[in-house]
């Protein structure tokens, strides 16, 4: 595998393989984590580092995957806890109380494509093949809000409402966050037809022509980085504390889950973040 990133570490390589960013890593108070498709247990199509449950993969398996995770990574297995994605804007505070859902406890967080916590002991996960993972740390008063952005979710704005749910609850300034956008299919790989790019053309308050990319066939390349980097910076997060992620999930298909690389038949990544 041939590893390259200006923004990302590859760490555990040949163990049980999981990216940070440089920028997010300097912050001493967080541990953040974005695992890969290597490491772990599961067979067959989700060979083998599954973190989904809701796919059809043995549950025993996803449960080892986790632990074997949270082990190389460094976090606290019964500390983990998830959303239950599907492509909605709904974001959702967590205490300790929630720890376990969607891991060793039911989902009870239908609905919720976005986690915000200012306690520690609470890892926030979220889950991905393609679509777009947000990290935030508030460095001012010491909270993380984590979300997935696929296209329904960018075009929602997730990320602008993470940010004002994190300053309703925690008195979160936009100014004082530090946010990393990715890994997530890129520019070079996602094309869309024509009425996905016109939600994203209809963002007129945004610059649409750095994002929505025509070319023939009535098809569009669509910069999804780009477009969540411009939401956040709109909800007043500084340009230069948001890091884009260089690594296309599709083009670095050996080593990162693209649903489209393997047209569905995958295992799904996880992002975590937790404060310490
Ligand atoms: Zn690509």
């Amino acid at each position: 595998m041939n590893f390259q990133s200006q923004t990302m570490r590859l760490h555990n390589a040949d163990s049980v393989p999981f990216l940070t960013y440089n920028s997010l890593s300097e912050l001493k108070f967080i541990r953040h984590a974005f695992s890969t498709r290597l490491g772990g247990v599961s067979e067959g199509e989700f060979t083998s580092m599954n973190l989904a449950f809701n796919r059809g993969d043995n549950p025993d398996r996803v449960t080892e995957n986790y632990k074997r995770l949270c082990q190389s990574a460094g976090f606290e297995f019964e500390s983990l806890t998830a959303s239950a994605q599907d492509h909605h804007t709904f974001v959702r505070a967590v205490t300790r109380e929630n720890r376990g859902t969607g891991i060793y406890k039911p989902r009870d967080l239908e609905s919720v494509d976005g986690l915000i916590t200012n306690e520690k002991g609470v890892t926030l996960v979220t889950y991905y093949a393609d679509c777009t993972p947000l990290f935030f740390v508030d460095t001012g008063n010491k909270a993380i809000g984590l979300a997935h952005a696929g296209w329904r979710g960018t075009v929602g704005r997730i990320g602008e409402k993470v940010v004002k749910k994190m300053g309703e609850y925690y008195g979160t300034k936009p100014e004082n966050i530090v946010a990393a956008v990715g890994p997530a299919i890129s520019v070079c790989c996602y094309e869309v037809d024509e009425p996905c790019a016109a939600h994203f053309l209809a963002l007129t308050d945004l610059n649409t022509d750095k994002f929505v990319f025509p070319k023939d066939g009535g098809k569009y390349m669509l910069d999804l980085l780009e477009a969540n980097r411009q939401i956040l910076v709109a909800a007043g997060v500084k340009a230069e504390n948001i890091t884009l992620s260089d690594l296309c999930t599709n083009c670095n298909r050996d080593l990162l889950w693209s649903h489209r690389a393997t047209k569905g038949k995958r295992g799904t990544m996880s992002a975590l973040m937790c404060l310490i």
